[in-house]
């Protein structure tokens, strides 16, 4: 049958680990108790005083649209924020805040990729890069990670990938889906490569016995894309950034006048609180997350699966299954049927990730030991 979709809208893969939401939300109104390990969301509240910043925006009638680039105060804190974590010096008039780093990294492609541009990622990455990037007409192209070395990029590989339709070279540390993180020494490589870098910084903050690095320690040639979601535990806010070199942000800035307007006036002053406010929370909130991950790394190798390397960034276990099954599409299905628990197929990450299985410790330590204790009797009883 005729269809009057696009074909990119036809086309465009799934984000799997939706699909395992979802099918688990069914299980669930059958009556059957389901343990999430597949999202990728703190479970805990946004901090109280976030929202108590947000009630005030709100009776004192910050309800309008706001400056298309963001409100300043917040613009400033982001730069503050940037130059005593990191040192790094950004001006205000370099940041554009975004309704969520999705729409950051949106317009960002949206400004950087022609059709036929090619975008070199890592493999695994996150589902969305690519799918942006093929929608509007770009080239992703694959680095392949290798396990031993946490799936780090490899300045070299990706050297060897670059041609004249190279736009930029995306980077994530912490990564999801390996909660690994890039060492200083690649990520000075990578930005002596010559190449503008776009680095997702969504995880900084939720480091666990390492330390994080902004790409704008090493090169003013980057893009970095931020937000509120994974730190402050603001997924529904939906507040995000990009800070961009300046010659990029009016070219940006139009592209959201039109896109988006602006991020939602209420959720700007909610994460401005969270810059000034929210750190004694954002602590307690990184020390019940550090005791999940060593207690699932634990379980994880005990239950047979590979960890070569100690994921010590945002909140993901990704372990190595194939002694279970070929297809992590297959088990995780299975593992939701049988055992009663969500986790994420590797496939969904790229195919350098085909056969390993995504846990996310965004849960309490209780379901953790719960789904981990099912999925030891499946494996057993299997
Ligand atoms: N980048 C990465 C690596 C992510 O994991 C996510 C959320 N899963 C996002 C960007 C998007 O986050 P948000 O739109 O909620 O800011």
């Amino acid at each position: 049958m005729q269809t009057i979709m696009t074909r990119k809208a036809l086309e465009i893969p799934p984000f799997i680990v939706m699909e395992v939401m979802e099918r688990a939300n069914e299980l669930e109104k059958q009556g059957q108790h389901i343990v999430h390990l597949e999202i990728g969301e703190p479970d805990f509240k946004t901090p109280a005083c976030i929202c108590d910043a947000a009630k005030d925006a709100i009776t004192q009638g910050q309800t309008h649209y706001t400056h298309s680039l963001g409100i300043l105060p917040l613009r400033e804190s982001i730069c503050a924020h940037y130059q005593d974590k990191y040192g790094v010096q950004i001006s205000p008039d370099q940041v554009i805040v975004t309704s969520g780093t999705s729409p950051a990294l949106l317009l960002l492609f949206c400004a950087l990729l022609d059709p036929g541009d090619e975008i070199i990622l890592s493999d695994p990455h996150y589902p969305c890069y690519p799918n942006y990037a093929a929608f509007l007409g770009g080239k992703p192209v694959l680095v392949k990670g290798n396990e031993n070395e946490g799936f780090q990029l490899d300045p070299e590989a990706i050297r060897e990938k670059i041609s004249h339709r190279t736009k930029a070279v995306l980077i994530n540390s912490p990564s999801n889906p390996t909660g690994n993180l890039l060492s200083p020494e690649r990520m000075d490589a990578i930005a002596n490569l010559g190449l503008p870098v776009i680095s997702d910084e969504i995880y900084h903050g939720l480091v666990y016995g390492q330390k994080e690095h902004t790409i704008l320690e090493y090169t003013d040639n980057a893009f970095v894309l931020n937000g509120f979601s994974k730190l402050y535990a603001m997924t529904g806010w939906r507040l995000g950034y990009v800070i961009a070199p300046i010659r990029f942000v009016r070219p940006l800035q139009k592209l959201q006048q039109n896109f988006f307007i602006s991020a939602g006036s209420i959720s700007q002053w909610g994460g401005l609180a969270a810059l000034r406010c929210a750190e004694e929370d954002v602590a307690s909130m990184k020390q019940v997350y550090d005791e999940r991950r060593k207690y699932m790394i634990q379980r994880i190798r005990d239950l047979g699966f590979g960890l070569p390397v100690e994921p010590a960034g945002a909140f993901y276990v990704f372990a190595n299954a194939k002694k279970f099954g070929q297809s992590s599409y297959d088990l995780a299905f299975e593992i939701l049927e049988k055992a009663a628990v969500g986790v994420s197929p590797g496939i969904d990450f790229g195919r350098n990730a085909e056969g390993f299985l995504r846990f996310s410790y965004a849960s309490s330590l209780e379901n953790i030991r719960q789904g981990l204790d099912r999925i030891e009797q499946f494996l057993t009883t299997r």
